[in-house]
């Protein structure tokens, strides 16, 4: 696949947690390849806050080409217009304003709305039918470009949270997905803070590795999808980089479905080129639907979902540097 071809450059490794600064960190495993990532990444553990994270990582231009090259001419494509599915199908739109929009709600009834990552701003768009002043960023050019185009979504800009600027703060930053894919979380969530009001909220969804599959399949992980992700965080290490960028955590919601078990343990067995020729059986595929809503439902009754949802809310008073 594309990513092997890559000769790919990496900064220095970390010496300690790149999260919580501690030097007790150690190898864990490689990354494997498997329906999104690639192999031959290498990832280490936090013994005290819980994090795995790719180590060494690849450096921003390799990072770069990565993705404007290798992903915009094999996969982005595909993925804008199964992005655009889920506002144009109607029932996907359902689903997906009572996964995304009404916990968000609940932190945020109106007001300016930043969506950092926004892809092809179905969020934004979802927002705005709801009277929302919102707006979207994202580093994808052709992400923008459908969303404005095929959802007629408004106030949606190519730019990266480093670049953005605002003459007004925001009530809400949401970020869906996005913090695990950073080489510098702890900068974009300083830049957060500095575009929110004083009370303003972040409204994540990240991967997190205090989940079930994690603890069960390790490398095989579905979320590695290495180098895509370059941190997989505890809740315990995203409570520290909270804190420590100016904000305390009010919520976390386990997210429901987290998908893809019956996949990653195909691909735990060196099953993963076979996987992909039963799939062709709509009956197999019916029964790894059904694998996976089991696993998802244990998962959820033993606390660990493959993703969760968390609200944080910038504490007051405290004056947050810009992280350079
Ligand atoms: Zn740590």
């Amino acid at each position: 696949m594309s990513g092997k071809r890559m000769d790919w450059q990496f900064d220095e490794p970390f010496e300690i947690c790149p999260i919580c600064g501690n030097p007790d960190i150690e190898f864990a495993f490689n990354s494997h390849n498997s329906m999104i990532g690639f192999s031959g990444f290498s990832i280490y553990g936090c013994r005290i806050c819980g994090a795995y994270f790719c180590n060494p990582q690849p450096t921003k231009e390799s990072l770069e080409i990565f993705y404007i090259k290798e992903m915009e001419e094999i996969a982005e494509e595909h993925i804008l217009e199964q992005s655009i599915e889920r506002y144009s199908n109607l029932e996907r739109r359902r689903k997906y304003r009572s996964q995304y929009f009404i916990p968000f709600q609940r932190h945020c009834s109106g007001g300016r709305v930043l969506d950092c990552g926004c892809g092809t701003g179905v969020f934004v768009k979802v927002l705005q039918d709801a009277g929302y002043s919102a707006f979207g960023i994202d580093i994808s050019e052709k992400a923008i470009e459908m969303g404005t185009s095929e959802l007629g979504v408004a106030n949606l800009q190519h730019a990266s949270i480093d670049d953005f600027k605002s003459d007004k703060p925001f009530d809400a930053i949401v970020a869906l997905t996005i913090i695990e894919h950073l080489k510098e979380p702890i900068r974009f969530l300083y830049k957060a803070n500095s575009l929110l009001e004083p009370d303003g909220i972040i409204f994540s969804h990240l991967p997190t590795c205090d989940s079930l599959q994690f603890k069960k399949l390790r490398d095989y992980w579905y979320w590695i999808m290495a180098p895509y992700h370059l941190f997989h965080f505890s809740i315990r290490s995203m409570e520290i980089l909270l804190n420590q960028t100016g904000f305390e955590i009010m919520q976390s919601y386990p997210f429901y479905p987290s998908w893809y078990w019956a996949e990653a343990i195909a691909n735990s067995q060196g099953l993963l080129a076979k996987y992909n020729m039963w799939r062709k059986d709509p009956d197999f595929v019916k029964y790894t639907i059904k694998i996976d809503e089991i696993l998802d439902e244990i998962s959820l009754e033993w606390g660990g979902t493959s993703s969760i949802q968390l609200v944080a809310q910038k504490r007051s008073g405290l004056e947050v540097p810009l992280g350079d």
